[in-house]
């Protein structure tokens, strides 16, 4: 059994609420352990702490030193590499494969190229003429924000969770961080490394819980944070806005999409079949910049289909731990009834289904866990609840299109505005296309091909402001002009 505790002030405690509940693996449906459950008492002293932490060896800190420390975390977790890993599969089912190249990996990467950036980014400075021809100079510099909430989701859980404490850090921050209830070990396990490369006590801090009346709205409620950083779903979002509202807290916001991939018939088919696939039922679909809705243009729809039918069924679902798995469960029961309904719901609103639809039939060792086929459907109205709402599911709708004008119209219409995937060998329409589309991010010719030094976020309902390489410093600190009359 593993225990999920809370990390207050450099110290594991099960606090004083009393309350816990349990976490189960997707995988087999069996209880992993138990997560103590963080009420207002527990957010208070993580807060505190968090707040005491600015003032002590951290706030005084060099930025050589500070960063050196973020270095030494990173180090640290690939040292314990197959304990992240073990704690990231039992939690999320996922299989080893995407686990190890993915989100352990990129979960160490995020504290070494935050420290990076920050070491290297220069602030403006302007010389100012005034009457007496004396002159003033005007420089800023970066300062800390303060105490930052961390909220972060259960699809990825490592990765997002150090894409922010990784910046947050750097920038001299202390953070509270409360990862998603489905899945807090590797959060807890990264307190572990925090203490044994010697980051002084408060700077990193965890509470468990839930979001409302819980640790999560405790925690965003908390009139001594400065500053929340949230992904998650549009709707909590919009919660966790409000509650920073109070006390003009500034918040930056990861939120849902319903991402489009555009599919032109000079495409390379293998690329785009295999990209399409990844985008469609990578980590079971349960991946933000994931694709639920693709438009194919109508020359070479029918083989499309047909492929991405073929590729869908030979995904291979199970044991995570085998390395010919390449699909893993749904992260939970209450998940698995909200895709289970979607794909009820495309039935009812006349989808065809192409391959899918519904529970997967597993052997008895997995019987208990929560997996579902991947799911491929045809036929639907652009207004279907299916092709509006996002669904973080195995699952995407195939639409054909006749113009590239149509496409970039389908692509847009939608409340969301995360990433899209373009597929063609015309270098002249990518640009075109991927100019026109509302999104953060446009890849041409690839899917989730991340650099960390690019801009990340969303526009329309995916999200506020942006994140990664530079643009985090203008979350993650306050540029502070200072003017000296000479
Ligand atoms: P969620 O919104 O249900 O939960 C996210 C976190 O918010 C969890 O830690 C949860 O406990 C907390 N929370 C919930 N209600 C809260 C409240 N009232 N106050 C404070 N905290 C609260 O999202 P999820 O189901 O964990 O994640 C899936 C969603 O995340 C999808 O919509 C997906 O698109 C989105 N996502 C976005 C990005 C991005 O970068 N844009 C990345 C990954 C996931």
């Amino acid at each position: 059994m593993t225990d999920a505790l809370h990390f207050i002030n450099g110290e594991f405690t099960s606090g004083k609420s009393g309350q816990n509940f349990d976490n189960f693996n997707p995988a087999t449906g069996e209880k992993i352990g138990v997560v103590h459950e963080a009420l207002k008492p527990e957010v208070d002293a993580a807060v505190a702490a968090a707040r005491a932490a600015l003032k002590g060896p951290w706030g005084k800190m060099s930025m050589v030193a500070r960063t050196d420390l973020l270095h030494a975390v990173a180090d640290e977790i690939n040292n314990r590499f197959d304990d992240f890993l073990e704690a990231e599969i039992l939690d999320t089912g996922k299989p080893r494969g995407l686990a190890s190249h993915i989100d352990i990996p990129r979960g160490a990467a995020n504290f070494k190229v935050f420290a990076d950036t920050v070491k290297n980014v220069p602030t403006e400075s302007f010389m100012l003429d005034t009457p007496d021809a004396t002159g003033a100079l005007n420089y800023a510099v970066r300062k800390p924000k303060g105490v930052i909430a961390v909220i972060s989701p259960w699809n990825l859980p490592l990765l997002l969770m150090t894409w922010k404490v990784g910046p947050a850090l750097a920038c001299g921050n202390t953070v509270v961080v409360k990862p998603s209830e489905e899945t807090p070990l590797t959060t807890t396990l990264l307190g572990e490394v925090m203490n044994k490369v010697g980051m002084p006590a408060g700077v990193f801090n965890v509470v468990h819980g839930f979001g409302p009346d819980s640790a999560g709205a405790f925690l965003t409620e908390h009139p001594d944070v400065d500053a929340i950083t949230f992904t998650g779903e549009t709707r909590t979002g919009e919660i966790i806005t409000r509650a920073a509202a109070k006390g003009l807290r500034q918040v930056s916001m990861e939120c849902g999409g319903k991402n489009a991939g555009i599919v032109f018939a000079d495409c390379d088919m293998e690329k785009a079949i295999e990209g399409s696939l990844r985008s469609a039922f990578a980590n079971c679909g349960q991946v933000c910049l994931g694709t639920e809705r693709i438009y194919v243009e109508r020359p070479i729809f029918d083989e499309f289909v047909a492929r991405m039918k073929e590729g869908a069924e030979s995904l291979k679902l199970g044991n995570p731990n085998d390395p010919e798995t390449n699909m893993g469960p749904l992260i939970s029961k209450e998940h698995e009834e909200k895709v289970l309904s979607y794909m009820a719901l495309a039935e009812e609103e006349g989808a065809t289904v192409v391959t899918g639809g519904g529970k997967a039939e597993m052997p008895a060792e997995f019987a208990g866990g929560c997996w579902v086929r991947p799911t491929i459907w045809t036929g639907l109205p652009e207004n279907a609840r299916v092709i509006r709402e996002e669904i973080f599911g195995p699952v995407c709708h195939i639409t054909p299109f006749d113009t590239e004008d149509e496409a970039v119209r389908l692509a847009n219409d939608t409340d969301y505005g995360l990433a899209t995937a373009i597929w063609t060998e015309n270098l002249s329409r990518a640009h075109r296309v991927a100019a026109q589309i509302d999104v953060g991010i446009a890849w041409v010719n690839s899917w989730f091909l991340r650099d960390l030094r690019t801009a990340f976020g969303g526009s329309k309902q995916s999200g506020i402001g942006r994140e990664g390489g530079v643009h985090g410093l203008e979350f993650y600190s306050e540029l502070k002009n200072i003017c000296v009359k000479l």
